[in-house]
């Protein structure tokens, strides 16, 4: 059995492959000078797109997934290499683009100059390919780490916001939705509805059948509440077993209808847990806003006041606000 030489040599393909996925915008104006350098980047293994002038550059860095490596010529007619080092840095959003600036320039001042304007590094011409090699060999760790961090960050953000048991929105970001949703809906007049939904006699599952089990309901009642909603809809997990539903530009008929929906899609089927079923059920209350003066907590509280009537009315089903106390307050 030779798996053990399997291992090194998939890896050595993996990086190969890798490096060939590294693109990299080539910018210049003089024809010979650019397939010069494509031709030494694409035997090396860079993918290669080229451009002929600043315009088009600037084009194709803007296009969705352009590379994120540039060599620039720095003398060209129209948009020169500065120019449009430039305005690369004035996208902010955009992601990190690193621009090697390529110049026949060699004072110093000059190469400060290029620099100040955005460039990340420079090559003087005519280029040295071992120079050529190295540095963007230096661009490729900086490409990478950037996108790492990105990566990260987008990650955190992914922690930050998400109820890990559920997936759903945790409570700081249901609410942040359903204060967004409000400063919406007051400058279009539109109505927001809001549903505060709880399991019902739920700690007699985790008493009957275990936490695990109690956790694995928790997870299928936020799934199924979340396929019954519109897209348009945000659902959360607001606390322990209660859910928070924002339902922007649903009047007092659409709420009604959407926790009825929330309400069926919990207690129609049982739950599956190891080889059981159990039976589950919620009490949904909801409010609904048409008055800009109203907030969030507001809102919420009135929400929990109608949830508190469905569970003394019996459970497993779904009550409103008055309706009047929400339109009317101020
Ligand atoms: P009611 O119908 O009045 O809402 O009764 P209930 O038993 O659902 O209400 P109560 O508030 O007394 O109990 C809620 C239970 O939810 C208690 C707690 O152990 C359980 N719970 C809260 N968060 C989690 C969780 O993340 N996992 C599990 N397994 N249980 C949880
Ligand atoms: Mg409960
Ligand atoms: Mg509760």
């Amino acid at each position: 059995d030779c798996g053990g030489h399997e291992g090194p040599r998939e890896a050595r393909e993996d990086r190969r492959k890798e490096r060939r996925a590294v693109r990299i915008l080539l910018v210049d104006d003089d024809p010979v000078s650019l397939h010069l350098l494509e031709a030494t980047l694409t035997k090396w293994g860079y993918q290669v797109l080229s451009a002929r002038d600043g315009i088009e550059a600037w084009n194709a860095l803007r296009r969705p997934g352009s590379p994120r490596m540039a060599i620039i010529d720095w003398m060209m007619p129209g948009m020169d290499g500065l120019e449009l080092c430039r305005r690369v840095r004035r996208e902010r959003d955009a992601e990190y683009t690193y621009i090697i600036l390529l110049t026949a320039r060699t004072r110093k001042e000059e190469m400060i100059r290029g620099l100040e304007a955005g460039a990340d590094d420079y090559i003087t011409k005519p280029f040295d390919p071992r120079e050529v090699k190295v540095r963007v060999r230096a661009a490729q760790r900086i490409v990478d780490l950037q996108q790492e961090l990105m990566a990260t960050q987008r990650a955190l953000r992914e922690q930050a916001t998400r109820d890990s048991l559920t997936g759903l929105w945790n409570r700081a970001a249901i609410i942040e939705m359903l204060e967004a949703e409000l400063s919406r809906a007051s400058r279009k007049a539109e109505p927001v509805g809001v549903i505060l939904g709880d399991l019902d006699r739920f700690k007699r599952v985790n008493d009957a059948h275990g936490h695990a089990a109690g956790d694995t309901v928790l997870r299928e009642a936020g799934g199924r509440m979340r396929e019954a909603l519109r897209r348009c809809d945000h659902i959360g997990r607001y606390g322990g077993e209660e859910f928070l539903v924002v339902a922007g530009g649903c009047g007092a008929a659409e709420t009604l209808d959407l926790a009825e929906r929330l309400r069926s899609a919990v207690a129609d089927e049982p739950f599956h847990f190891e080889n059981f079923f159990l039976p589950v059920t919620i009490s949904l209350g909801y409010a609904v806003c048409c008055n800009p003066k109203v907030n969030a907590e507001q809102l919420i509280r009135r929400a929990d006041e109608a949830l508190y009537r469905a569970k003394r009315a019996g459970r497993n089903r779904v009550e409103s606000a008055p309706v009047k106390m929400v339109w009317l307050e101020t």
